[in-house]
Order: structure tokens, then sequence, then C-alpha cells
């Protein structure tokens, strides 16, 4: 029997009563496992099956089988812990789809589980917008508000780093100038930035701020940019810019990152 805390990704029902479920642990990687009964047995799986749950699972390779036998899973944090929230849980989807979709199975990726974990705290402990009355205003600027889109905005940004998506951001691709706000440029179909120059015509500008924000995301904790006010346009090319980024390798567009478009994410 291996045990590993691990995030559940995405579950699927066969048989009666069984469940297929993507799980992403921290020590042995993305891995896909049959679930028996689980959905009638709540003391082995509780609530846990929700994704986006933290848990603390235990399962046994099946010789000569692709799919673990999953056993049992004890909630470590649940994201049903905080209000539901339709930005919330949209976010939460984009991160099951994108793990669940960029991990080879069996390829422990230690960094990008802790990556996850981080990003999860921070979105479930991100104030939802609904909930705030109308005259709380002064404080969408304060450090209680920072909604999910901060996580968002690192968690692509660091999925397309430590994916080898992301060369040096500081520099133009193709003349390896040092680049300078106000000329900063991306477009659909290269990796990294350009200047003004060779930014061919198409594409589009990144802002001074997400720009920033980028080179600072990259050098400090999520926690770190929770106190900054997070309205939802706020980094929103930076956000476009990385989910380019990501679709083009995965040769496919994400279905989550539909439902965060509607909601102007
Ligand atoms: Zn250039």
């Amino acid at each position: 029997m291996l045990t590993s805390e691990a995030v559940v990704l995405r579950t699927w029902p066969v048989h009666e009563s069984d469940l297929l479920v993507s799980f992403f642990t921290r020590d042995y990687g993305r891995l896909k496992g049959m679930a028996k009964a689980a959905l009638k047995s709540r003391k082995r799986f509780g609530g846990a099956l929700e994704p986006m749950t933290v848990a603390r699972a235990w399962f046994a390779e099946r010789p000569r089988q692709e799919l673990v036998r999953l056993d049992q899973l004890e909630i470590l944090r649940s994201p049903l812990s905080a209000p539901v929230d339709q930005a919330r849980m949209a976010v939460l989807s984009f991160y099951a789809e994108v793990i669940d979709e960029a991990l080879p199975e069996r390829d422990p990726q230690a960094t990008v589980f802790r990556l996850l974990a981080s990003v999860l705290e921070q979105t479930n402990a991100a104030k939802s917008e609904m909930a705030l009355p109308p005259s709380s205003g002064p404080q969408l600027s304060g450090p209680q508000f920072s909604g999910p889109w901060m996580a968002l905005t690192y968690f692509s940004l660091w999925m397309t780093r430590l994916m080898g998506l992301l060369p040096d951001i500081g520099h133009c691709m193709v003349c390896g100038d040092t680049l300078s706000e106000g000329e900063v440029r991306f477009n659909a179909y290269a990796d990294g930035l350009f200047c003004g120059l060779h930014a061919n015509g198409s594409g589009s500008g990144l802002s001074a701020d997400s720009w920033q924000l980028a080179q600072r995301m990259l050098r400090a904790p999520a926690a770190n940019f929770a106190g900054e006010a997070w309205p939802r346009k706020r980094g929103q090319d930076l956000r476009r810019f990385t989910l380019q980024t990501l679709e083009r390798h995965l040769e496919r567009k994400l279905k989550t990152a539909e439902a965060l478009a509607r909601l102007g994410g």
C-alpha cells in the first residue's frame, strides 16, 4: 500500500458506484485509479472526491494494470469549506484541467505540487466578490480583497515557467535587447516576449503593470501578492499571454478557459 498527499483532479462514474479518479500526488505524480464503491462508502472517501480537494491518499499498484486501486482519501483541505462562488469554482476547474492535461502520468513533479498547493490556499482564502456588501467599497483595494484572480495569474505564469515554456521575459526573443515598459509584446505563434521592432505587427501588448508583476511573481511566493488590490482586470493580458502559450503547447483549447473568459477573467 502506498500513501501520499494528493489533490483530486477529476472523477468519472463507472459501473454502479465505482469512480475513476485522476489525482495528483506529491510523491508519485499524476495517477489514475479506480475507487471501488466510492459512491457508497462515505467512510473511505467522505466528501474527498470533490475536485481540488487536498487529501491524504492510500492506494496500491495492481499487477499488469494501468490503473491503481484507490482505497481511501482523507480530507486535509476541502474547496467546499469556503462559500461557493462562481469565479472561484471556474478558477479551480482551470487548475484541474491544466494539471490533468499538462502532466504525464507517474511522473513526480514536486515543484508543480507545491505550486498547486499554494495557489489553492490563496484561491480558497480569497474573499468572494459577490459576498461583499455594497458598503464595503473601500475594502476593494484593501488587503482583504484579492479574489481568485491573483492566484489564477500566479498559477498560469508559473505553470508556463515550470513546463519550460517561458524564456527570459526581460529580453526580446529575436534581438535579445532589454525590453522596456510600454513596448513589450507577445503573439499567439511563439514563446516569449518581443520588442516593438520584432513584434511582427501582430499580437498584443503587455501592460507595464503586468510585465512588472510577472517579474515579481517569478521571484516571490503567491502569498506575497494577496495583500494587493486585485480587480479582475488586473493581469488579464498576462493571463492571456500565458494561456496562449499553454494552449499552443498542449495543442488544444482548454475548456475551462472559456468559462473564465465569460466571467471576464
Ligand atoms: Zn527585438
